[in-house]
């Protein structure tokens, strides 16, 4: 069975969509209409007779009239719909302007077709269970709550002008802001630094509260993105790819981990640019600094980048070595203590 809550995210994102289309639909059928009036006397006419086809066939005459006088009723509406879509041509629109558009013609974007699940509405359901079941094993371990602000120095770094637990706390709070505030015309942003600092932390805290809220977030490494893209390009693996450009939050954990090829610097910057087209934010953590960064990529990827995003580095001691130092410290005077009762 399915997680109930994973379900519910996915059925009110399927329905904020749907609400969304009809709404461009409605737009786009007023902005026809003032431009070309005489669609709405073609609207009015196909109506009148689809009402009519209905009316005859459920009458009493003969099944072989009835068939005539609703195929005839048929040909007449297939020619007022060319009329109107010579209307629209002529007036400057594309001939399917007023078509409904969907990605699934299976269910029509609905996610069910006959009280079924239909296989787009499972596949992000699928999705989303994982990610969630990926998330909380992170969340687990670090999340808002517990994050502890003493790992980090309180020595001002004068590069910075603020101490490492100063600089913390600041972008904690940006980012406990963002996740809230998230919305499409949110800033893309690059979080940079050394492991170990919170990166990953910060950017899954991100994507569970935004997850939370409903949008629709991809989150995973880049080199998981980068073999399922490749898979998709050169094994067929028939995964659809194309959460990866269309998610409305996309976070791409540890870049420049990956092993790097002329595919994966097209991958990038085909990922990069064409969210930023599409007006869609993207969150890249990485551990390159941002000069290493133009080392490292090329010039068209680290201009959209730098330029682009909002960058937040992320200055400490690496945590996880600091939590084993701890550890064997307590562990070695554990040890000399016995060594002492003896
Ligand atoms: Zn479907």
């Amino acid at each position: 069975m399915y997680n109930s809550e994973a379900y519910k995210a996915v059925y009110d994102r399927f329905e904020m969509r749907r609400i969304k289309k009809e709404k461009e639909a409605e737009e786009n059928r007023k902005k026809a209409v003032a431009a070309v009036p005489q669609i709405e006397t073609i609207d009015a006419k196909l109506v009148a007779l689809a009402t009519e086809a209905v009316r005859k066939s459920l009458g009493n005459e003969p099944q072989s009239v009835k068939k005539r006088a609703v195929r005839e009723l048929k040909e007449k509406s297939v020619e007022l719909q060319a009329q109107k879509i010579e209307l629209l041509v002529t007036g400057g629109f594309p001939e399917d302007f007023l078509d409904e558009k969907y990605s699934c013609r299976r269910c029509g974007d609905k996610g069910f077709v006959n009280g079924k699940m239909c296989d787009c509405f499972r596949k992000e359901l699928n999705r989303e269970c994982y990610m969630r079941t990926k998330l909380a094993s992170i969340i687990e371990e670090q999340n808002f709550k517990n994050f502890d602000l003493d790992y980090y120095d309180d020595e001002m770094i004068p590069e910075y002008g603020r101490s490492a637990r100063e600089n913390m706390k600041l972008v904690l709070e940006y980012c406990k802001e963002y996740a809230k505030n998230f919305s499409l015309s949110s800033p893309n942003l690059l979080l940079t630094g050394q492991p170990g600092l919170g990166k990953t932390f910060t950017s899954s805290s991100i994507a569970k509260e935004v997850i939370d809220r409903g949008f629709y977030v991809l989150y995973d490494s880049w080199q998981t993105i980068l073999a399922r893209m490749e898979n998709a390009k050169f094994k067929n693996s028939g995964d659809d790819v194309s959460d990866i450009l269309g998610c409305e939050l996309l976070i791409i954990d540890d870049l420049g981990a990956e092993f790097k090829t002329q595919f994966s610097e097209s991958a990038l910057y085909n990922v990069i640019n064409t969210r930023l087209v599409a007006k869609k934010p993207t969150i890249i953590s990485t551990n390159l600094m941002p000069e290493e960064l133009s080392e490292t990529y090329h010039e068209r990827i680290c201009s959209r980048v730098l330029g682009e995003y909002t960058t937040i580095v992320f200055l400490g001691t690496d945590i996880r070595l600091q939590k084993l130092q701890r550890a064997s410290g307590r562990k070695k005077k554990k040890a000399a203590e016995r060594q002492q009762t003896r």
